[in-house]
């Protein structure tokens, strides 16, 4: 039972003002280098000056006057700049009009000709660092400063400044991960469980490592390998690992990356990634959430997008273009193997398919090792317990679960999570952090009472249905209350007489609340949903009813929107009514053995519910107690698996 009366603490809030996410803002930018050029040009023009008042600058009247002084022995004159050299060595400048010749304007001055030829007058070519530097600098510095602030600008855009990425459309923005980079590096420790996709994957390591035994030999390498597995399994890792395993340069990209901003760069970036991984060879690519762009083509539903078919047919192309012992293998992930492109799948594309599926409770307790290397764990922490009550949780809910239960730790200011953090976590992953603020008056409390003691009722009597774990009252995400269930063992198969129980026990709610109140709430809603949607299933996919027999209708419907287009729906408008009625059928007949449950046990029902409303949360022996109270001999076996009932 989680502390009643704790109060949720706030994270703590400092004084400092809050600075805007990423790098300052390009208003700041722009200020910044207006800045620098400022203190360029102020600069430049300190040392222009400098440059040209090294010697001492009079006027050509003063130099005309030295002459006829017959104070200066020579001249020296570069461009429109005139040295003068006086007996006593010392050296003045003066600026002579650009275009008229020097003797010409001595002459203006009135110099006579005979004082003239005393001094030695040198023409110099106008040149050297001096007069570049005068000449270029002005019009160089601008440009190159103009340059620099446009270098600058496009690097902080292609550095992924929020929505200006367009800019470097083409570029196959794959993020690379290279063999060195022990810091991102991940190989198969790293992954827990999945033997059996490990152990597919460690062909093509090894390829990847030794194309050359592979080469000799005649095989033909695979080129394309498709993970696919429910979300969270750890595909993306797996591939990760692989890359990191072999010590190859790993390009990854989102499929959804491809599609992303302007038409036609899709198939652009396609051409780029695999040029790039090409000349990196051996190396992987990998494109992560492939039916993003790998659904299947020419649907023409949903806008028919041509891009994504563009895109699609750039990969198709760049696969059949690699030589065979090109050394660069093509990985994909997707969680949605069913919808993709057939020609995706052809030998000779992603002809190997690695399964993930969903850890087993081994696999489980070894994910949770995985992420509690780095965490400091209490004595009492038992990762079996944890592994055996987390079933369905994939390899990212593990993770999480790790993680939640650290944070409760540190929220405690204790240095090491123990057994009650991961158990909390559980529940936290499972069905969202609880809301004790989300406070339910006094009826709707009552209401929620029966309506999750239904439930466990139900739960606790029909043989096939599941055991109870838990009961609370207590709101958790959008669930008002819950109910979790514990199945006795891991399984893969279900069976008709279990999807009627659980139908039953779906129903257990919805009837306790008309039994009790004579009325119903929208918070059986979601139990409707899933339990209609449970029955129709059983019609239409698993054969599970006798009338219609064992086909699967509704294998097309899947198809009927993302394949070959809504015509081919198999289903008739007559097979569509009859498929409604058997799942009325089937949904009635649960209603009346659930109900049948909750009059006999009236009494118990009575009882769970006024506990509930009492302490809220009701755990497995408690709840237990209630039932044989009352005569109901609860189910055996030890608890091993439970899923949420909302
Ligand atoms: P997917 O790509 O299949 O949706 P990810 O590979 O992104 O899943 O997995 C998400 C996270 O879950 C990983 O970063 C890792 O922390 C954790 N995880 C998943 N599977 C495993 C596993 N088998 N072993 C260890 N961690 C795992
Ligand atoms: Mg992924
Ligand atoms: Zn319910």
């Amino acid at each position: 039972m989680a502390a009643p009366g704790q109060q949720p603490r706030k994270p703590k809030v400092g004084g400092e003002t809050p600075k805007p996410a990423g790098g300052p803002s390009l208003w700041v930018q722009l200020a910044a280098a207006f800045g620098v050029f400022l203190v360029l040009s102020i600069g430049y023009s300190y040392v222009r000056q400098y440059i040209s008042a090294q010697d001492e600058t009079v006027p050509l009247s003063q130099i005309a006057q030295d002459i006829t002084a017959g104070t200066i022995t020579s001249l020296d004159v570069s461009g429109d700049k005139i040295t003068a050299t006086y007996a006593d060595k010392t050296t003045k400048t003066s600026r002579k009009e650009t275009e008229s010749s020097l003797t010409q304007t001595l002459s203006d001055y009135g110099i006579a000709p005979e004082k003239m030829a005393v001094v030695k007058i040198e023409i110099k070519d106008e040149g050297g660092v001096r007069f570049w530097a005068l000449t270029l600098l002005p019009i160089l510095v601008p440009i190159m400063f103009l340059f620099g602030v446009i270098w600058y600008l496009s690097r902080q855009l292609r550095g992924g400044a929020g929505g200006m990425q367009a800019f470097s459309f083409g570029k196959s923005m794959a993020r690379l991960v290279n063999p060195e980079d022990e810091v991102q590096k991940v190989t198969f420790k790293d992954v827990a469980g999945a033997k059996e996709a490990k152990s597919e994957l460690l062909e093509i390591v090894d390829f990847l490592k030794n194309p050359k035994k592979f080469i000799q030999i005649g095989a033909r390498i695979p080129k394309g390998v498709l993970l696919m597995g429910a979300p969270g399994t750890g595909k993306t890792l797996l591939a990760r690992a692989v890359a990191g395993e072999a010590g190859v340069p790993f390009f990854s990209i989102s499929g959804s990356e491809f599609v992303e901003m302007f038409v036609g760069v899709g198939a652009s970036r396609v051409r780029d990634l695999f040029l790039t991984a090409k000349k990196a060879a051996p190396s992987i690519v990998f494109i992560d959430e492939i039916d993003a762009v790998g659904r299947v083509r020419g649907t023409g539903v949903g806008g028919g997008n041509d891009e994504r078919e563009q895109t699609l047919n750039q990969i198709l192309v760049e696969m059949d273009g690699f030589e065979p012992n090109e050394k660069v293998i093509v990985m994909a992930a997707s969680n949605r193997p069913d919808v993709l492109d057939p020609a995706l799948l052809r030998p000779g594309r992603f002809d190997r398919r690695v399964m993930i599926d969903l850890p087993d409770r081994k696999d489980r307790e070894e994910i949770l090792r995985v992420h509690a290397r780095s965490k400091p764990l209490g004595a009492d922490v038992k990762l079996v317990v944890i592994a055996e009550r987390t079933p369905g949780f994939s390899g990212a809910d593990l993770a999480s679960l790790m993680n939640e239960g650290a944070i409760l730790a540190a929220r405690e200011d204790r240095k090491e999570i123990t057994q009650y953090d991961l158990i909390r976590s559980i529940e936290k992953v499972m069905l969202g952090p609880e809301r004790r603020s989300h406070v339910l008056n006094k009826k709707e409390k009552e209401i929620t009472a029966y309506h999750e003691a239904g439930h466990a009722l139900v739960a606790s009597v029909l043989p096939y249905a599941d055991p109870v774990h838990k009961i609370s009252i207590i709101s958790r995400g959008r669930a008002a209350g819950y109910t979790l269930k514990l199945p006795f063992e891991d399984r893969r198969m279900q069976s008709r007489k279990e999807f009627l129980d659980d139908i039953a026990v779906s129903l257990g709610g919805f009837i306790a609340e008309k039994m009790v109140f004579d009325d119903v709430t929208t918070g059986a809603s979601n139990d409707l949903q899933v339990l209609s949607a449970l029955a129709r299933n059983m019609v239409a996919r698993y054969g599970m009813s006798d009338k219609m027999g064992p086909i699967a209708f509704a294998a097309s419907a899947q198809r009927a929107i993302f394949g070959e287009g809504v015509e081919n729906d198999q289903s008739s408008q007559e097979v569509a009514a009859e498929i409604d009625a058997e799942v009325k059928k089937i949904i009635l007949a649960a209603h009346k053995k659930a109900e049948g449950v909750l009059t006999k046990h009236r009494a118990a029902l009575d009882a769970i519910a006024q506990k509930l409303v009492e302490v809220e949360t009701l755990e497995r022996a408690e709840f237990e107690n209630i039932l044989i109270a009352h005569g109901i001999t609860p189910k055996k076996k030890e608890d091993i698996e439970h899923a949420p009932l909302a």
